[in-house]
């Protein structure tokens, strides 16, 4: 398969994929890493699907990542004696931690850890922010609020307390159990919910060692106060727009996508946009104007790679949505603007031989018409870099290393090829022209550049650019 767009695709799978057809389809439409949302379904369905997309793998000889995507703490009240009651503005009710069901004076809320964290003047959010109460009193083992926005109020909704950090893992037992199934599974890469402060991508990653590649969820205030610590620990960032939305007023979530997208750029994390991209095309095959646009726009601001989730999980279009997502993506690639646009927010390179180097390839493929940068990595740690300098040119990524390939699946602008006999490669130059004309990403005439760390086989040993034309 040739790549024909840069910026990659985040598919979520659920019960809309029936069989192994359907991924190969959607990954002819323009997937390269499917999600498995550990919020639904059994442990049974996931491996099904996993083998689904480990064989289409096989299939196609086309690397395709695989992210288990933590369900994290979920934050509920209690239960009614009625099912539900109905909150005036400006009436009181108590958050208390006794189970004996609720009425519209007070209910049960299970979770001491928010009591403790609840200070008056701090605001709780119910049932996706459509309620909002604010704290006026705090006792040992309840809170008094007064009722900012009124409504229904239904048994076991959900609470969001954005402005509290929370003496909270971002791992469950729930999902300590399924990260255990993941890893045995073999999964690529680990979504990781509900983080707030860099230390818990430290313990998720004392769980995980080097198993799976980490992407932290930026979705509490919190983790954008520290994004960058955040980021600089993980693998890859989510910009998770569903709850993010509902923690920050949502007028601010396109200016803090964008400020996520620049700062990943900055350190060489990929960056994904995720949630409510096509949202509409659960039910119809055709999106909105707005939506069309919310994907253009995080193309055009640099992100790697944008997401999918009821729409092809649950939705009746998953193809279509794919579909029309990728030709988002190759119009805005493809227009006039793009490209000096990404220059405009371009990173600092770093003194280090590797970005001298990609900085390098980036400038060579504006001055020549290079058709394919090629570079050989064993960790996929060099080719990063060169995707952090946006080229104009696409990165073709050579490895012997299938969970490299599968690590670049997120990464902007990169198409790998993995192959046994690239551990020792002799002719380095003549392998590369050999591996991108048979990709069908270069041809006669042509120009490549190529890069490497001579001898090879060495991790960050990339010291090498060879400009060659294909004959
Ligand atoms: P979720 O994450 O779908 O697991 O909640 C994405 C988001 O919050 O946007
Ligand atoms: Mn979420």
């Amino acid at each position: 398969m040739t790549p024909d767009k840069k910026v990659k695709i985040l598919a979520t799978l659920g019960p809309a994929t029936k069989g192994i057809d359907d991924i190969r389809q959607l990954v002819e439409a323009g997937v390269n890493i499917f999600r498995l949302n550990f919020s639904h379904g059994e442990h049974a369905d996931h491996a099904m699907r996993f083998e689904w997309i480990r064989e289409v793998e096989r299939q196609l000889n086309y690397p395709l990542g695989i992210l288990m995507d933590l369900q994290g703490p979920k934050l509920r009240v209690g239960r009614f004696a009625e099912g539900k009651v109905q909150l005036q503005r400006g009436q009181a009710l108590r958050l208390d931690l006794d189970a004996t069901p609720g009425d519209a004076q007070r209910v049960n809320l299970p979770h001491p850890e928010i009591i403790a964290a609840l200070e008056p003047g701090m605001d709780l959010l119910l049932d996706d922010g459509k309620l909002r109460l604010r704290v006026t009193a705090k006792h040992a083992d309840a809170i008094d609020t007064e009722v900012l926005n009124g409504g229904e109020l239904s048994d076991r909704k959900g609470v969001n307390v954005p402005q509290a950090l929370l003496e909270l893992s971002p791992l469950t037992e729930k999902d300590r159990r399924d990260l255990t199934f993941g890893l045995e599974l073999g999964v690529d890469w680990v979504a990781l919910s509900f983080v707030q402060r860099p230390e818990d991508i430290i313990e998720a990653r004392q769980l995980i060692g080097d198993r799976a590649y980490l992407m932290a969820k930026i979705e509490k205030p919190s983790a954008v106060t520290q994004l960058r610590e955040i980021a600089q620990l993980s693998d890859a960032i989510m910009v998770a727009r569903g709850d993010l939305g509902v923690e920050v007023p949502a007028e601010s979530v396109p200016q803090i996508q964008q400020r996520i997208i620049t700062t990943c750029r900055q350190l060489g994390r990929p960056v994904v946009v995720a949630t409510q991209m096509l949202e509409s095309m659960r039910f119809s095959p055709a999106p909105t104007r707005a939506e069309v646009t919310d994907v253009a726009n995080a193309v055009a601001e640099g992100a790697d790679a944008v997401m999918l989730s009821a729409e092809t999980a649950s939705g009746d279009y998953p193809l279509e949505a794919v579909q029309m997502m990728s030709k988002i993506i190759r119009q805005v690639e493809s227009g006039p603007d793009y490209q000096a646009q990404l220059d405009v927010g371009r990173p600092q390179a770093e003194a280090t031989v590797s970005d001298a180097i990609s900085c390098a390839i980036r400038r060579i493929s504006g001055i020549l018409p290079v058709a394919v940068l090629v570079n050989y990595s064993e960790s996929g740690n060099s080719t990063l870099r060169a995707a952090r300098e946006r080229p104009r040119a696409p990165i073709l990524n050579l490895t012997p290393n299938l969970n490299t390939a599968r690590r670049l699946s997120v990464a902007w602008g990169v198409h790998s090829v993995v192959n046994d006999r690239l551990r020792q490669v002799d002719e380095v130059v003549s392998t590369a022209l050999e591996i991108a004309q048979a990709q069908g990403m270069a041809s006669r005439g042509d120009i490549l550049l190529i890069t490497a760390g001579v001898p090879f086989g060495k991790p960050g040993s990339t010291n090498t650019l060879r400009i060659e034309t294909l004959l």
